[in-house]
Parts: C-alpha cells; sequence; structure tokens
C-alpha cells in the first residue's frame, strides 16, 4: 500500500512543449511501467490522475482549475504525488503506437525504451504536436494534423493507409475517446481486436479501486485499477466512445 501514500515532491524543472503542454520534471523518480499514472495533489485545488511522461516527469494540458494550478507552479514549488498506480502497456513486437495530442504522454516512455516500431501521432495543428524531437529520435514517427499544417491533412487514423494495423502484434492507444474508438472500430473490423491496448480515461477519486467512480458500464471494469491501460476486446459492447461521467456520477455523452 506504499504506492497509495502521497509523497511530496519538488518541482525542479518546467519544459514547454506546446502553447497549451508542459512537461514537470520532479524531484523523485518512479518505476514504473509506461501506461501507468500518478494521483497528482495540487496544494488547496484537487488531486487529479497524470500519466507518468518518464520515471521522473508528469506532461500536463491546461484545461481547467488543478491544471490551471499547476501552471502557475514554479522551479521549487511542491506537489504531491501517489503512485504510480494501475496497468501499463504490455507491447508485443512489432508495435504501433497511436496518438492524439496529450496523449502521447503515457506512450512516450514506451518508445523511449526502444518498444514502439512505428508512431502514429496527431494533433490540431504542428503546433500543437507535442514531444515530437524526442520521439523522432527513438522510433519511426508519422505525423497528421487537422489543418494538413504538418503531415498527412486529417485525423490520425488517416495514415491507417501506409500503416495497417493488421501488420503490427500490438496497438497501443491513448487519446481523445471518439478517435480511440474509430481505432477499435477498426480492429473489430479486422478481428484483432485483442491486440489493441487502450489507455482509457473516466473521472477518478481515490485511485486505488474502491469508490468506483471510474467502473465502466456494463462490465464494472475498475479503469483506476484494471486499467487504465485495457485490451481492446474487452471494451467492445462497453460504454467506451459513447458515454462516460463526470464527479458526480451523472452520465454524460461523448
Ligand atoms: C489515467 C489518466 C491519465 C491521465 N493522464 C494525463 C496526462 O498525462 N496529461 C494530461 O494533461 N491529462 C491527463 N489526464 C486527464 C487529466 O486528469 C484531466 O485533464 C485533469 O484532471 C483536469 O483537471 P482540471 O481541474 O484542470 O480540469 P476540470 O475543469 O476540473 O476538468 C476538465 C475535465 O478533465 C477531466 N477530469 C477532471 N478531474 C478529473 C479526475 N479526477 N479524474 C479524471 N478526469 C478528470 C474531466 O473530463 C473534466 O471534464 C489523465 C486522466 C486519466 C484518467
Amino acid at each position: 500500500m506504499t504506492d497509495s501514500i502521497a509523497k511530496g515532491v519538488e518541482i525542479l524543472g518546467i519544459v514547454r512543449e506546446t502553447p497549451s503542454v508542459r512537461t514537470f520534471s520532479l524531484s523523485r523518480s518512479f518505476s514504473f511501467i509506461p501506461g501507468q499514472f500518478v494521483m497528482v495533489w495540487v496544494p488547496g485545488i484537487d488531486e487529479i490522475p497524470m500519466a507518468l511522461s518518464s520515471a521522473n516527469s508528469i506532461s500536463v494540458q491546461k484545461v481547467g482549475d488543478a491544471t490551471s494550478a499547476l501552471f502557475a507552479l514554479g522551479e521549487g514549488d511542491r506537489i504531491g504525488i501517489r503512485g504510480p498506480l494501475g496497468t501499463g502497456f504490455t507491447p508485443v513486437r512489432p508495435t504501433l503506437a497511436i496518438a492524439g495530442g496529450i496523449g502521447a504522454a503515457p506512450l512516450l516512455p514506451l518508445a523511449e525504451q526502444g518498444k514502439v516500431d512505428t508512431f502514429l501521432l496527431g494533433a490540431r495543428t504542428a503546433a500543437d504536436i507535442p514531444f515530437r524531437e524526442r520521439l523522432q529520435l527513438c522510433t519511426n514517427l508519422s505525423l497528421a494534423s487537422d489543418d494538413g499544417s504538418i503531415g498527412t491533412h486529417g485525423f490520425v487514423t488517416a495514415l491507417f493507409d501506409a500503416y495497417p494495423p493488421e501488420s503490427f502484434s500490438s496497438i497501443c492507444v491513448c487519446g481523445p475517446e471518439l478517435m480511440m474508438r474509430s481505432v477499435l472500430d477498426r480492429l473489430e473490423k479486422g478481428r484483432i481486436a485483442q491486440r489493441g491496448q487502450f489507455s482509457v480515461h473516466r473521472f477518478m477519486k481515490c485511485g486505488i479501486g474502491i469508490c468506483g467512480s471510474c467502473c465502466i458500464d456494463p462490465h464494472g471494469l475498475r479503469i483506476c485499477t484494471e486499467g487504465p491501460v485495457v485490451r481492446g476486446d474487452l471494451l467492445i459492447g462497453s460504454e467506451f466512445g459513447r458515454y462516460q461521467r463526470d464527479a458526480s456520477g451523472q452520465r454524460r455523452p461523448i
């Protein structure tokens, strides 16, 4: 249970990755499997889940109160970290990684461990592509953008013409849920859903499988413990790609 006790860490450095994403390097390194997450306690604000983008960093997109409060912190400030928690990616080579925007954060360390053969990364514009230089150093990176300002014009799934998922033994995916759902549909069509490993995001509170806020219908999988990385065939017929629940447990369509 030591992983469920928050540890105080100092922010040692901050790197601007894109206009809305920053990487915070931490004073402590964690033994982790890429895909696992930590609960980040932002003093006075909230505790929120974040993937580890390396053994000693998180990469954060500014979207609301807690992430804005993180962006207001500087080197030398302290936050709390609980974890690593949940499941990680278990790639079988050859491996295809597919990410949308900040979804690249949990896949970056997998690539830097030399376990990703081809990495498909999409974002809205060229400026929104995170980790480009680091990924180019360790994997075969192919880009797509919604506005055509870099790489293939269109969604990341447009890259399937050049890199069909059927050619890979595992397909590791993280990004907007509708994008992940279209990847799952493609894998299901090719009868290879079990090769997919999806990093599923649900509203998390305890992070250790007790409160039930991150369970998905109808199986009741607890995304904080049986996930966040879940095999594709286990998501077929579930709420994945259709709806999720907010902080109060209310259904929200995706
Ligand atoms: C396993 C996992 C890993 C994640 N990894 C990353 C990452 O590496 N980088 C990154 O930028 N973001 C990551 N996220 C998303 C991140 O947790 C939310 O963006 C963050 O919690 C928003 O908090 P906020 O107070 O700034 O925004 P709010 O305005 O409070 O919320 C904005 C949206 O963020 C989501 N959110 C808020 N609180 C939570 C919560 N406790 N649990 C889950 N979702 C929440 C909800 O969809 C909400 O609508 C991850 C989420 C999960 C579940």
